[in-house]
């Protein structure tokens, strides 16, 4: 009965006080009768902890693109700046082989 006492130990108590109760006034408790116990006690955790499983699913939107534009954002690949590289101050003080770099690197032609 030594198996019983560290079971029950080991329980929550609350769940220990049912036992407490459900063998109460009665003789020593066997094994079989705590099994028994902990399978309506697990059975009733159960049915109580058990939700409704959602069913999630996915639903992919197949949102339209035709709407969206791609706004075209003047950078100068020079200065960074919202203007053309033609109206570049920065590159415009540029001398003629680092012009041509520039434009070299980022393909301006
Ligand atoms: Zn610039």
């Amino acid at each position: 009965m030594i198996i019983i006492y560290i079971l029950v130990q080991k329980l929550d108590d609350k769940t220990k006080r049912e036992w407490e109760l459900h063998v109460s006034n009665k003789e020593l408790p066997t094994l079989q009768q705590l099994y028994t116990f902990l399978e309506h006690r697990c059975n009733a955790l159960e049915s109580v902890s058990t939700k409704p499983k959602t069913n999630e699913q996915k639903q992919f939107s197949d949102r339209k693109m035709s709407h969206s534009y791609v706004s075209v954002k003047l950078t100068c690949e020079v200065c960074k700046g919202s203007h053309t590289v033609s109206q570049c101050n920065t590159f415009k003080q540029l001398s003629n082989d680092e012009r041509y770099k520039i434009v070299k690197d980022n393909k301006l032609h």
